[in-house]
């Protein structure tokens, strides 16, 4: 049988402008976003028992433990709007998170993985000015600093791994969000196509 879905990630620091490329690359694809920050954040603004249990670590900076943040995402992807695949942006976010989500799914986990790179310093004064825009608890330069050193040091690892798979797709972060979009676009087509002609 064929296997008509599309599974893709989005990786990248903190600020690199991952949610906003997520947004248009589901689009294209016709598959959901599903963002784990954006679940947590909409548990803690609606006062959820989950939203009371991941609030404090969220605001230092930290990780949510990988159990309960592999339930939530296993529970997702059984919704049927993921039927067709998925876009899945901030998760996984360690290699524990890729065995978990390896084992959700049937075949291949991930068909492509989208890594946005920008420059550290960069990033920085992104989330700065989003601290501004959006009030965000977790978007104080402390906290910053704090996630993107637990992104370098538990994130960025993965890189690698899905090199070796053959499925990264690596995109200058730089520009306006309809260049990186473009970019984004031509890398991933050029590999999924390449993959379904295999
Ligand atoms: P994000 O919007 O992806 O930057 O996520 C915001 C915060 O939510 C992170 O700093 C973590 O505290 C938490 N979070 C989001 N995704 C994950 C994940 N996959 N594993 C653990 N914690 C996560």
């Amino acid at each position: 049988m064929t296997d008509t879905t599309t599974r893709l990630l989005i990786i990248g620091p903190p600020g690199a402008g991952k949610g906003t490329q997520a947004a248009q690359i589901a689009q294209r694809y016709g598959v959901p976003a599903i963002s784990t920050g954006d679940i947590f954040r909409a548990n803690i603004k609606g006062g959820t028992p989950l939203g009371q249990q991941v609030q404090a670590i969220i605001e230092r900076g930290e990780l949510v433990p990988d159990t309960l943040t592999n339930e939530i995402v296993a529970d997702r992807l059984t919704q049927p709007d993921a039927a067709p695949g998925f876009l899945l942006d901030g998760y996984p976010r360690n290699v524990e998170q890729v065995h978990a989500l390896d084992n959700m799914i049937e075949g291949d986990s991930l068909d492509a993985v989208v890594l946005l790179e920008v420059d550290t310093d960069a990033v920085v004064s992104r989330l700065l000015k989003r601290a501004e825009l959006e009030g965000r608890a977790d978007d104080t330069e402390e906290v910053i600093r704090h996630r993107q050193h637990i992104y370098a040091e538990q994130t960025a690892p993965l890189v690698e791994l899905f090199s070796e798979r053959g499925i990264l797709v690596a995109v200058d972060g730089l520009g306006t969000v309809e260049e990186v979009a473009e970019r984004i676009a031509t890398g991933l087509d050029s590999l999924l196509t390449s993959k379904a002609g295999r």
